[in-house]
């Protein structure tokens, strides 16, 4: 159904500022003059949640998460930027399968699920999402749904 992504996305941040560490500070922008766009809300809400999950996990006190919106005629971009731990070059082919974790993580719990359910719903709805990471400077995670 048709919902505003800018609304949504504001809810999110509030809700994720909540939960991160001291002086992390998620910054949410949007670009473009469209807000609505026609996808799964709950769908995508926990996909987003996922990805700032990640960010605040894999990253310090005292750091920056960028999280942007960009809606135009031809598509819809959501980007979730840290300057974490990053993902180890010869880790990244297997990031989307259930249960890998890179070889970085230490002592930080987790599972390995989080990124391969974001992989499914992004599929499920027809959209793409893609990384890029480098060791100690950070991550940006990248999902595009192109309009039909
Ligand atoms: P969970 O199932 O609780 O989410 P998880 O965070 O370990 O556990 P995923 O979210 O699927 O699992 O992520 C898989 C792996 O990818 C992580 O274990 C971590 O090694 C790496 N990773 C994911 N996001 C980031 C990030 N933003 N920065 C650095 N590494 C990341
Ligand atoms: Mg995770």
């Amino acid at each position: 159904a048709t919902f505003d992504l800018v609304k949504l996305s504001e809810d999110i941040t509030e809700e994720m500022q909540a939960i991160a560490k001291q002086h992390q500070n998620i910054i949410y922008q949007h670009t473009g003059t469209i807000s609505t766009i026609i996808l799964d809300q709950n769908l995508l809400k926990s996909c987003i949640i996922n990805l700032i999950s990640n960010a605040i996990k894999y990253s310090g006190e005292n750091t920056f998460i960028d999280f942007t919106t960009e809606i135009n005629k031809k598509k819809c971009t959501i980007t979730i930027k840290d300057n974490g731990i990053g993902i180890p070059e010869k880790d990244q082919k297997h990031l989307f399968e259930a249960f890998f974790r890179a070889h970085n993580t230490g002592t930080i719990p987790g599972t390995g699920l989080g990124l391969n359910i974001v992989a499914r719903y992004i599929d499920l709805m027809g959209g793409s999402v893609n990384f890029e990471s480098k060791v100690n400077q950070g991550t940006i995670f990248t999902i595009i749904f192109v309009t039909t």
